[in-house]
């Protein structure tokens, strides 16, 4: 079970979803119908400095400097000249220096090397043990202690957090062996016992009593908001309980990770190989000659192992609708057992709701999501449903005409044959090959890291007063001589926060996009670590911690904490030119700096609440709107431009590359909206209830679908996402429709409009996860619409359905 009260399960513990990108529905695929990719986010602190160096070759960044002190107002810099050159300029050769240095990684101060994080983990058990104990004590301590109760766990959740997803990171990403290993056992270390505090009577009971008790003055807003974040987190995890129940709980929990380990390793397996598909040769016709020959035959018989490559290219490419069905049937065959595994998953499930007394997964599941309610979901997902099976009908119908010229060699408009599963890809790759003729220049020129790198500082200058400063990394610093530093600078506030840029693809690191958030920010000047109980010199055997003083920012009391993230791609990288980004490639990284400028603007009092910490359905919002941005004309004119010409992007091949990519797109929006609604009935399942996976798949297709049903097959066992997102599947969908909506709504009429950015830091981003989402979209969209919005009920969930989301 997923609820963990004091982590991170909404931004560190575990693989955090704003830290990934779904794909978007690209030509490429939407030939395929696999679900999209999750991946992990992590976090760190460091201090942030105050004078950056302009050059990366040129001024030492003074990190003793940069704490405490208040920023002076920092001109931008001279609107990302030096930023491109940071990214496409020549990489030095790895050195030995980067890694050991004196000042630590992140410019932590102890981490100078792999095996400091054993003490470290052991003196953040002592410390977090302390803070356990007084917050046990509270309930009898007087008004006072009560009352800190909030920021205690607030405290507590933020030195744990610290550490875990600081390592997270480092398991990731850092090169060397002995990093990793640290790290990897801090991590499990510190998070074994923050499970264990996800289930502390005492830490509960005292909670309890703060929200209960009227304080003098009352508890803030923010406040109250982080105490119920943490209540409703202990609650999933059914501490509550009486002894019995709590026991099948337990048992359940243990349980279903057990089942969600086996269907996620079935999902990502190919199916069983036998017994093998058998496809009659004569049905090949039409595949190239020296494919056929290599395929295993009996007496005319090809015998293909289902999911094979040899069946997967069959599937796609075979001229034949025979052969492609019988390779589509196969790759995709009923496995009883699979069908069983997801079945008992989905029943332990909907129990494990009922001891908690809930009424399916999905109740439990939505309890602190924007959506609240398994009918809101379904009122949202109908809606969009009804707004998009139009389009999709109609991309059926241009892969049917493909088809009926391939059946009669003409085009006979109105008279249609049906489009089948195993048509799809077939014709959806012919219809690309027209669109797409071999003279389109690619884009990629256009788009070095540095010039899109250039392009979003610049971006964000016009919309917030916020650009990237570049900032030489202090030796041992950064893990890979590639990670790149630039401090984020307001134009009023100064340096706001840290990102890492670690863009390039390496040996053992993950082939996907990331967001980690390494510290969050959080206000430290009131904490009152003495009252911790910890005897004098109580440290001194493990040395310092990763604590700051903070640094104080104009225009918000006390000092903070400041926000270090790292982004993490794959892009590839070519030693004799800057590195090229395909256009997706392009989206990605304006996607994950969407994360990352939420982390940077939404700075709050509360570790709990700051940045991507918000309800996991609204999580990609930010992100997703940035690739609203990075389609549009005036963004692209701040900055592409060929890397050896300087040429700017033409329109018209822009144009012609959009075209491509949003052929078909409602096809795969559709096939999406479908996965969301079978996400949500398998988990709308009542306690006790038996399911059929198969014939509920089946009868949605028949109903919401555009493509029939297949017999035989049992797709559902290869959504692995069933098993992450349990009931949450819709959040993507939603979210893209959130920034579909906002886009057209502030950002229409000039996509560089600082007031219109003003107006969405000011009544969205900057909020982080401390504000109801609902009132902060309503805020932004306005009228009466915005209000409808803002009630956050069954009618919003509808009217967002309605929104554009293709
Ligand atoms: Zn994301």
């Amino acid at each position: 079970m997923a609820s963990r009260a004091l982590s991170a399960t909404r931004a560190a513990l575990r693989p955090h979803k704003s830290g990934t990108r779904f794909l978007p529905p690209t030509i490429a695929r939407s030939l395929s119908s696999t679900p999209k990719t999750l991946t992990p986010s992590g976090p760190l602190s460091a201090r942030s400095s105050l004078v950056a160096a302009s050059r990366p070759s040129g001024a030492k960044r003074n990190a003793a400097a940069a704490a405490f002190v208040p920023h002076p107002v920092v001109t931008p810099a001279k609107d990302g000249d030096e930023l491109k050159e940071l990214f496409d300029g020549p990489y030095l050769a790895p050195s030995a220096g980067l890694f050991a240095g004196q000042e630590g990684l992140f410019t932590y101060g102890p981490l100078t090397h792999a095996k400091a994080l054993r003490p470290l983990t052991e003196r953040t058990l002592l410390h977090v043990r302390a803070i356990v104990e007084r917050i046990g004590r509270a309930p009898t301590a007087g008004p006072t202690e009560l009352r800190l109760v909030v920021k205690n766990l607030d405290r507590l959740s933020d030195l744990l957090c610290g550490v875990i997803d600081m390592c997270e990171l480092v398991r990731n990403a850092h090169p060397e062996r002995a990093w990793v290993a640290e790290a990897d056992r801090a991590y499990d270390r510190l998070c074994s016992y923050m499970n264990e505090l996800n289930t502390h009577r005492g830490l509960f009971e005292a909670l309890v009593a703060t929200l209960e008790v009227e304080h003098s003055p009352p508890l803030s807003h923010a406040e109250r908001q982080v105490a119920l974040t943490f209540l409703r987190d202990f609650e999933k995890s059914g501490i509550d309980l009486p002894p019995e129940r709590r026991a099948r709980f337990v048992e359940l929990s243990d349980s279903l990770l057990g089942l969600g380990r086996s269907f996620l390793s079935n999902a990502s397996a190919p199916p069983v190989p036998t017994p093998p598909v058998e496809i009659p040769e004569a049905a090949l016709k039409g595949l190239p000659p020296h494919f056929v020959d290599a395929v295993p035959r009996v007496k005319g018989v090809a015998l293909v192992a289902p999911g094979s490559w040899e069946s997967q290219v069959i599937a796609r490419y075979a001229p034949q609708g025979e052969a492609r069905r019988l390779a589509y049937v196969g790759n995709a065959r009923a496995d009883p057992d699979r069908v069983g595994v997801l079945e008992k998953m989905l029943a332990q499930r909907a129990e494990l709701a009922g001891v908690l007394g809930k009424g399916s997964w999905a109740e439990v599941a939505l309890v602190d999501k924007m959506a609240k309610t398994p009918s809101n979901v379904w009122g949202f997902l109908t809606s969009l449903a009804d707004h998009h099976r139009t389009q999709a009908a109609d991309d059926v119908a241009v892969l049917a005409r493909l088809k009926a010229q391939a059946l009669s060699g003409m085009d006979k408009p109105g008279d249609l044959p049906p489009l089948y599963a195993w048509d799809r890809d077939y014709f959806s790759e012919r219809h690309v090959q027209n669109l797409a003729p071999a003279s389109l220049a690619p884009l990629a020129p256009y788009f070095s890291v540095g010039t899109v790198m250039r392009g979003l500082s610049r971006l964000f200058s016009r919309l917030y007063g916020i650009s990237f400063r570049p900032a030489t990394p202090a030796p041992g610093e950064v893990w890979h001589s590639s990670v790149r530093r630039l401090d984020v600078v307001d134009e009023e506030q100064g340096t706001i926060g840290v990102i890492y840029c670690d863009l390039f693809a390496r040996d053992g690191k993950p082939p996907s996009a990331a967001h980690y958030t390494v510290r969050c920010s959080r206000r430290v000047d009131d904490d009152d670590v003495r009252g911790d109980g910890l005897p004098e010199g109580w440290d001194a055997r493990w040395g310092p911690g990763l604590e700051t003083e903070g640094d104080a920012v104009r225009g918000m009391t006390g000092r903070y904490q400041l926000p270090i993230v790292v982004l993490c791609t794959d892009f590839g990288n070519d030693a004799n030119r800057p590195a090229l980004l395909g256009w997706h490639e392009v989206e990605t990284l304006f996607h994950e700096m969407g994360h990352a400028m939420h982390s940077m603007i939404g700075r709050t009092e509360y570790h709990n609440v700051s940045g991507t910490r918000c309800a996991t359905d609204f999580v990609e919002f930010p992100s997703i709107l940035m690739e609203h941005f990075v389609k549009s004309p005036s963004v692209l004119a701040l900055f592409a431009e060929h890397y050896e010409t300087g040429r700017p992007l033409p329109p018209s091949l822009f144009e012609n590359h959009m075209a491509l990519q949003s052929s078909l797109a409602a096809l795969e929006t559709h096939g999406q909206i479908v996965m969301a609604m079978l996400d949500h009935q398998y988990h709308a399942l009542v306690p006790g209830e038996a399911v059929d996976s198969t014939s509920v798949y089946t009868a949605l297709q028949e109903r919401v679908g555009v493509i029939p049903p297949v017999e035989g097959t049992a797709w559902q066992t290869q959504f692995g996402h069933l098993y992450g997102y349990g009931a949450t599947y819709y959040s993507y969908l939603f979210d893209r429709a959130i920034a579909g909506k906002v886009f057209s709504t502030l950002f229409a009429a000039d996509p560089l409009s600082r007031e219109a950015g003003e107006a969405l830091k000011k009544r969205l981003l900057c909020w982080g996860g401390g504000r109801d989402p609902w009132e902060m979209v309503g805020d932004v969209v306005g009228g009466a619409e915005g209000e409808a919005v803002a009630r956050g009920d069954k009618r919003a969930m509808e009217l967002v359905g309605g929104w554009y989301v293709k």
